[in-house]
């Protein structure tokens, strides 16, 4: 490993701070790893989440999409939501230890846990940190299920771990892709793997016998939202073996809105006048756009062979992908809607969950 330079100026006295790094091999991102004291975290019971306990193992996402909706997390660290979101990558270090601790006490009740709720666990630190072999392992040796959510393609290193994991428990797989253009993608997803090789991870998924389904997130007006887009984009998806495929509107909410706002005025300048006029003050699109959307996408998706229900398998995709009883042997996986009404263990509700991406 390249050697670790000390990062400049740590920022500020982050709980736990063990040291803040920088290497040539991630320019431009500082690392502070710090020694968390809990790795479990339970989602407010106000919340509308259909879940209630996650694993965060970062905070601040190198994937840096413009869109993103944890931004304004970062500024509880008195981090800035935009530049210092992708680039101040908080890494709990001591996450997997801490984190099997709290599942084997006694009064751990076996919920599922959701990763990638909110931040990437396979952003580009994980390269680095190898964090979720240990968080994978804990999770399946103490029988509790779990989803994981990603646009990362370092999730195929694991693809051995989650396959071995899916023998004991419920897992959930999600792969987040709304947008095939690949100039359209690096512009507003700058540090994550391209719509080709997120395609390409879905199929390795599927073809290592686990379940995938998409989030194709936040699908964005007059830019993705055409027939045209969300055709070709459930019709990749569907070559590709995903399971399911859930879509909804951009959600623009404080210290987002602000970043993308911008973006836009950058890249699509003769957009501004018209988005503010769809969002005026508000995080969500008009309600008649959403119904407007969700008629679309429901077409889509029936053109493609996928259940309106979101994350629902058809088994019609298996059979066309895996002829004359093909399919892997891995697939005896239990996935979550089998127990609670969903697959890919991610409730349906969550997908159009604005704090899903
Ligand atoms: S949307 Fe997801 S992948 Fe993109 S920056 Fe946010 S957490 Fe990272």
């Amino acid at each position: 490993m390249t050697e670790q330079a000390p990062a400049t100026a740590p920022l500020l006295p982050l709980a736990g701070l063990v040291k803040s790094v920088q290497t040539p091999e991630f320019a431009g991102i500082t690392f502070h790893e710090v020694l968390s004291k809990s790795a479990l975290n339970k989602v407010p019971p106000s919340s509308t989440m259909p879940f209630e306990w996650t694993v965060n193992p970062y905070r601040g996402c190198s994937h840096a999409c413009v869109y993103c909706f944890a931004r304004k997390s970062h500024t509880y660290l008195d981090f800035d939501p935009g530049v210092d979101f992708d680039s101040q990558v908080v890494v709990k270090v001591n996450v997997a230890q801490v984190l099997r601790k709290e599942l084997f006490k006694p009064s751990w009740g076996r919920h599922h846990v959701a990763l990638g709720t909110n931040t990437d666990p396979y952003q580009r630190a994980e390269g680095r940190y190898g964090l979720m072999p240990g968080i994978i392992s804990a999770l399946a040796d103490s029988g509790t299920p779990f989803s994981i959510l990603t646009k990362g393609t370092l999730l195929a290193r694991d693809i051995p771990l989650l396959r071995r994991a899916a023998a004991d428990v419920s897992i959930g797989m999600g792969i987040s892709l709304a947008l095939l253009d690949e100039d359209l993608a690096q512009r507003l997803e700058p540090g994550t793997p391209s719509p080709k090789a997120r395609l390409a991870l879905i199929s390795k998924l599927r073809d290592a016998g686990l379940p995938c389904g998409v989030m194709a997130m936040p699908i964005l007006p007059w830019l993705t939202d055409s027939d045209e887009a969300l055709d070709q984009l459930f019709a990749a998806l569907a070559r590709a073996g995903a399971t399911g495929v859930s879509a909804g509107a951009l959600y623009l909410r404080p210290g987002t809105r602000e970043w993308f706002m911008q973006w836009l005025a950058r890249e699509h300048p003769a957009l501004v006048g018209r988005y503010r006029r769809l969002y005026g003050t508000g995080a969500y699109a008009p309600k008649e756009y959403r119904q407007w959307l969700a008629a679309k996408v429901n077409e889509a998706r029936a053109r493609n062979g996928f259940s309106a229900q979101g994350f629902v398998h058809d088994p019609r995709q298996d059979e066309a992908r895996y002829p004359s009883g093909s399919m892997p042997e891995a697939s005896n996986f239990r996935i979550g809607h089998e127990k609670a009404g969903t697959p890919e263990g991610i409730p349906a509700s969550a997908a159009f969950s604005p704090t899903l991406f």
